[in-house]
């Protein structure tokens, strides 16, 4: 068979593709990294790139890619509000196009190839896999499949998310220059909980601009753009001065197929993003560098066949499956209880504080719900004693 040739070929740029391409490099593999798009490419993200995602890269990520460092949030729950801050870093703002650029970066200096260009089909040619793109074909022993939501590659491998198993965000930038009542945003983040049921908005500081978005459910926001000039119209940003461009998101902790023969899905194209806080940059990378990791002892053993790469499925449920599954567990309690469970995050500082500990990556999801549950009754009982009662919605802000 003509065309290129590798041991293992990796659709997608992104943290995710990066990670496995980089991973299966400096396992000896001959790697080649296909991204459609030429880097730096464009990246619709709130760009908080949390600690736990900054301890998954195995390297240090450069000062200068840094926008701002976050200590934790502003929470806002219709008039309530609350700022939970910590001694210790909860994550780092960034932009995506230079982030994912670097990360590419990092694959090409540990020995992967890269190639400008869409991977159109798959297919499976004895025991070889062959990739066609719009100029050629690339034959290798194993495919890493991480092209986020938008591709059409994992369809093979998964079935399509539902309405209630996928979240829509929509984001714009907005000058600093524009947003003059964010002034004192700086190192911490903006949320605001009940924007959507069970989703939130955000307004993240990056220096020269704030990213502001808005997710939520797919089922719960059947018009995500209303919703969304309704959230900025109440912070009193002028959404018709901005470009607006929404995307989906899984949720994870939803059983989905991860491998077929020859193929892994690795990042959002297997799901893998916390339901309850929409943070996909951790899980890509770390389900990244698990599947370059596998797809290198499946080109050693010679052998690609799904019970081999079996062991992929098994090694993202221990590093991370069970936080997924109680983040997914979160979620659901907030979208059955958003005005009880909002509160207690926008007004009990020992909640708050112990979900910062969540999103450092210091305590699971599934200590943080235990934790909650048992406390949640008398919480807000006493919520309710001090005459606290629920907004519908975040109007009267
Ligand atoms: C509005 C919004 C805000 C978000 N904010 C945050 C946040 O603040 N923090 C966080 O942790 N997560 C956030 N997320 C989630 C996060 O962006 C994703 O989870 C993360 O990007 C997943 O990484 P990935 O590598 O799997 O996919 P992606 O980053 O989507 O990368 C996929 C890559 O594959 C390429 N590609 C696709 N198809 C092909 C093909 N056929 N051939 C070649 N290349 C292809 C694409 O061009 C792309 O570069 C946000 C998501 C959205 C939508």
């Amino acid at each position: 068979m003509g065309g290129d040739r590798c041991d293992v070929a990796v659709v997608g740029g992104g943290p995710a593709g990066s990670s496995a391409a980089r991973q299966a490099a400096a396992l000896g593999c001959r790697v080649v990294l296909f991204e459609k798009a030429a880097m730096p490419r464009p990246k619709l993200c709130g760009g908080a790139v949390s600690e736990q995602a900054l301890r998954s890269l195995g390297f240090a990520l450069p000062e200068r890619l840094v926008d701002a460092a976050c200590f934790g949030t502003r929470v806002h729950y219709g008039s309530d509000s609350m700022l939970g801050r910590s001694d210790e870093r909860v994550a780092v703002l960034v932009r995506r196009e230079h982030f994912d650029h670097f990360l590419v970066e990092k694959a090409q200096e540990a020995g992967a190839r890269v190639r400008v260009g869409e991977v159109t089909a798959i297919t499976r040619v004895g025991d070889e896999m062959v990739l066609q793109t719009r100029d050629d074909q690339t034959t290798c022993a194993v495919v890493i499949i991480a092209e986020g939501t938008a591709g059409r590659l994992a369809k093979d491998v998964r079935r399509p998310d539902r309405n209630d198993e996928s979240g829509v965000c929509l984001e714009c930038r907005v000058p600093s220059a524009q947003l003059p009542q964010f002034a004192d945003l700086k190192d911490v983040i903006d949320v605001y909980l009940g924007v959507a049921r069970g989703g939130y908005g955000w307004v993240f500081p990056h220096g020269d601009f704030y990213s502001v978005g808005i997710g939520g459910l797919r089922s719960d926001l059947p018009a995500p753009r209303r919703v969304f000039e309704t959230f900025c119209r109440d912070l009193q940003i002028d959404v018709d001065r901005t470009e607006v461009h929404g995307h989906l998101i899984p949720c994870g902790g939803v059983r989905r197929n991860l491998v077929s023969d020859g193929v892994i899905l690795a990042g959002d194209a297997a799901g893998f993003v916390d339901a309850f806080l929409g943070e996909g940059i951790t899980y890509a990378i770390r389900s990244g560098r698990i599947s370059g990791e596998v797809a290198a002892r499946a080109v050693q053993a010679k052998d690609a066949g799904p019970a081999t790469l079996t062991t992929y499925g098994q090694t993202c449920e221990m590093a991370f499956g069970r936080n997924l599954r109680y983040a997914l567990r979160l979620a659901r309690l907030a979208r059955r209880y958003p005005s009880m469970f909002m509160r207690l995050l926008a007004t009990e500082r020992t909640v708050l504080d112990r979900y910062l500990g969540v999103a450092r990556g210091d305590r699971s999801y599934g200590d943080f719900v235990w934790w909650l549950g048992l406390r949640a009754p008398a919480l807000w009982l006493r919520g309710l004693s001090n005459g606290r009662r629920a907004p519908p919605h975040i109007a009267g802000r």
